[in-house]
């Protein structure tokens, strides 16, 4: 008797465990598939020989916001530059 209500515990805690990884990925996918598709992260790993042509590239936030504090800066030189 004790094993029977063990296994359904078990059983139970199995599901649920899945239903919360389903969860995770479902509420992660799509930052999942932007990092997959960013080619700066590809080439961060050196991987960019391997990139395939024919997926459309996206790129990451974490990339977003470094190219566009880049940008910022070459903005912010480039009006230095001009205004001395
Ligand atoms: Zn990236």
């Amino acid at each position: 008797m004790i094993t029977l209500v063990l296994s359904i515990w078990f059983t139970l805690l199995g599901l649920l465990l899945v239903l919360e990884c389903v969860l995770l990925l479902r509420q992660q996918w799509s930052r999942l598939t932007r990092k997959v598709r960013c080619p700066w992260c590809w080439r961060r790993w050196h991987l960019m020989r391997w990139y395939p042509r024919r997926l459309s590239s996206s790129i990451c936030c974490a990339h977003e916001r470094l190219l566009l504090k880049q940008s910022a800066a070459r903005r912010a030189q480039r009006l230095t530059q001009m205004g001395g």
